[in-house]
């Protein structure tokens, strides 16, 4: 440990993220970007604007992006926080907003950035197991707490909350701020997004990473009550005034306005994962239900850390969780386009086969 270092710095326990791997001819089911490349209108509208333009700053307040989510999700522009991905725009929630006496409480299988977020900026947090289903059940986070957060559908599970069960949630907890990580909604799951009006405590964070195929460049968004979005824009401008550059801006305006696009491309991975799933079932997986672009399987007769490793030897690569030991069992794959499904399926045909 250096002694140069702050005292929060040698007690901070970073996120580790997914690898990247450098190699070409690898069929990448390992970190949930999507199988597509953006829509079209994205490079178009690179060609048209980058010209002559990347000398000047960008606009500090991504005003022309915070337009088009906000007529996207038919609100106003002052419900709209934007942040270089949305794991920047949980950042400052974290900072902004869940800061507070009391634990914040989330699952204790999530999103392994929550526990980092908290370590950063020294937030008590109180973790609520999942059911033996691996589920959220909102009624265990029905009690005294600083607020709220959980991705729908979770993550790495895939599994999806009812919209039902997050306004009672919303109900019950009306003084603490709750947190809806939404990064995988547009697979499956029911947005949050319409009850910000009649809930100021709700905040619903959206990424351009996943369904709108831009993991490249960096961009998310928070839908709230203006209060909320005041406090996430506090913290931003005391940390960097320009937070995304001019191509983030001018290329995730362009993919939310290409609303075919985005609706036909979630279709094909949906179409996609379920027929992964019924493959996956047929070779003796349990597969949890997902509403996400990843599925998240256990083999009875093979452990997920060897599975992961024999279809590293096939090139093909997917995610395994070591800890908690309860999820250990299991994968964690990214649905890919119908081909490298079909190349996973097939793999792992192969492995079964050998090893039985
Ligand atoms: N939330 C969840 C649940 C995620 O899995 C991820 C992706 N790792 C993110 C947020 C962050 O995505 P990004 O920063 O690419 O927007």
């Amino acid at each position: 440990m250096s002694r140069y270092w702050s005292a929060i710095t040698h007690k901070l326990t970073p996120y580790v993220p997914g690898e990247q791997p450098k190699l070409d001819n690898l069929v990448k089911l390992n970190t949930n970007e999507s199988p597509y490349p953006p829509s079209p209108r994205v490079t178009e509208a690179f060609h048209e604007n980058i010209p002559n333009q990347l000398q000047l700053y960008p606009d500090p307040n991504s005003t022309a992006l915070r337009t088009a989510i906000a007529e996207y999700h038919n609100v106003d522009i002052s419900n709209v926080f934007v942040g270089n991905g949305s794991d920047e725009v949980l950042a400052h929630a974290f900072h902004a907003l869940l800061k507070h006496e009391s634990p914040i409480l989330f699952p204790d299988i999530t999103y392994s950035f929550y526990p980092v977020y908290c370590g950063l900026y020294d937030i008590a947090h109180t973790l609520v197991p999942l059911t033996e289903d691996f589920q959220i059940r909102v009624d265990d986070y029905m009690r005294p707490n600083g607020g709220i957060i959980f991705p729908n559908p979770n993550a790495p599970t895939g599994c999806p909350v009812a919209l039902a069960d997050i306004e009672r949630l919303l109900i019950a907890n009306p003084d603490s701020v709750v947190v809806i990580d939404e990064a995988y909604v547009d697979y499956g799951a029911d947005s949050a997004v319409n009850l910000i009006t009649k809930y100021p405590q709700l905040l619903v964070v959206h990424t351009f990473s996943k369904s709108r195929g831009l993991a490249g460049l960096r961009v998310g968004y928070a839908v709230g009550n203006s209060e909320l979005i005041d406090g996430l824009t506090r913290v931003k401008d005391s940390f960097n005034s320009y937070p995304l550059g001019k191509l983030a801006q001018i290329g995730s305006a362009a993919a939310i306005q290409d609303i075919e696009y985005f609706e036909s491309t979630c279709e094909q991975v949906i179409a996609t994962r379920e027929q992964m799933i019924t493959d996956l079932i047929i070779l003796g997986f349990n597969v949890l239900p997902s509403a996400a672009n990843f599925v998240f399987a256990s083999h009875p007769q093979h452990d997920g850390a060897t599975l992961t490793a024999k279809l590293r030897e096939r090139s093909i690569i997917v995610r395994h969780f070591r800890n908690p030991e309860r999820i250990a069992p299991f994968m964690r794959i990214t649905v890919g386009t119908d081909e490298q499904c079909a190349i996973l399926i097939n793999a792992l045909t192969e492995i079964l086969t050998q090893t039985t």
